[in-house]
């Protein structure tokens, strides 16, 4: 193990997310707007096999767990592949953010390769409503990809809800009920002003409605470690009903960032709402050396902000949630 990746503020860097692919078959107003065709090249897209290898250097600087993200994640062609190879490289937590509709056909394959768990977005039980959010009539397929992520283990499956204001925030009690019924972690989204469209879906201040879920079901907060990553948990009494939020807007948890984002064509964001990167696929091209591409890691993870700027300045688009990985 060599020395860790550290940023200027002293956060190591454990959880890298991967976009596999910029692409989606659906269009969720807060992420992809109709219409949105600014898709990168294929030809500029990192191949398995360097993604695999980027994986095997950051895994020696410190990195624990990826999760594999898009736009769609499995959208992309043999994407078992993919996670068998990272899971060589000693990564052991390995993860999928998806919105489902696949996950019937890949679910047991996924799951052999070495995928640990998955998050899936949902953000309504509404059929209509699915439609009108992610632009196809998809809610029956989305229920049949969580019940194939439970049935090939790949659990504990969270579900993870944009909340917004006039458009879903009265299914809050609906959700959670349907979560707890099937085992899922409820979890959910402050929107982030990544693109107008996300803007115009509007923010709803998470605290309130965690007040409420917590008083009408006696939430306490949950004391296991829940992936790492920036949602704080509470769980029922029993244990069985777990719900998370995450509160980029009105509670960030940018002092404890841990993490990074590789984009499909080798980019390497480092915040999600600023544009400092690490450019990687030209090094990965011309088959530099583990040290070269080591030292521009070092080099580049000096550029990483304290934070985003959400709050204060909204209007200030970076880019699309599908362009960087969510
Ligand atoms: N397609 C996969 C999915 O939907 O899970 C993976 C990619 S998606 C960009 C990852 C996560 O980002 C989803 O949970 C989605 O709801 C969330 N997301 C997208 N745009 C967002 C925004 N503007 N604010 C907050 N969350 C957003
Ligand atoms: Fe596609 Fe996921 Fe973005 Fe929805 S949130 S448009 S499913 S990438």
């Amino acid at each position: 193990m060599l020395n860790p990746l550290i940023d200027p503020f002293g956060r190591k860097i454990k959880y890298v997310r991967i976009s596999v692919t910029d692409r989606c078959d659906l269009r969720c107003t807060y992420c992809m707007p109709e219409g949105f065709k600014d898709y990168r090249e294929p030809d500029n897209w990192l191949k398995f096999d360097e993604i695999i290898r980027l994986t095997g250097i950051l895994s020696q600087l410190g990195t624990q767990r990826i999760r594999l993200t898009g736009g769609e994640p499995l959208l992309r062609k043999n994407l078992p592949d993919l996670v068998a190879g990272i899971a060589s490289q000693g990564i052991q937590d390995i993860s999928l953010s998806t919105n489902a509709t696949r996950l019937p056909r890949f679910a047991q394959a996924l799951k052999q390769a070495g995928l640990k768990r998955v998050n899936i977005s949902l953000d309504s039980l509404k059929r209509d409503r699915v439609e009108k959010i992610c632009g196809r009539d998809v809610l029956p397929q989305v229920i049949a990809g969580i019940d194939a992520a439970l049935e090939a283990g790949l659990g504990p499956v969270k579900l993870n809800m944009v909340v917004m204001p006039g458009t879903n925030d009265d299914e809050i009690e609906d959700m959670f009920n349907f979560c707890h019924d099937r085992g899922l972690v409820f979890r959910m989204i402050e929107t982030m002003p990544m693109g107008h469209t996300a803007i115009e879906a509007g923010h709803v201040s998470l605290q309130p409605i965690l007040e409420n879920l917590k008083k009408n079901h006696g939430l306490i907060p949950t004391i296991v470690e829940m992936g790492g990553g920036p949602a704080r948990y509470w769980q029922t009494p029993d244990g069985k009903g777990q719900v998370g939020v995450i509160t980029p807007i009105s509670e960030h948890f940018c002092e404890t960032c841990n993490r990074v984002r590789l984009a499909v064509d080798g980019t390497i964001y480092l915040c999600l709402g600023q544009e400092e990167k690490i450019e990687m696929r030209d090094l990965l091209r011309a088959h530099a050396d583990d040290e070269t591409i080591i030292a521009a890691l070092r080099q580049g993870i000096h550029l990483k902000p304290e934070r985003h700027e959400f709050k204060e300045s909204p209007e200030k688009i970076v880019r699309f949630m599908s362009q960087t990985g969510g």
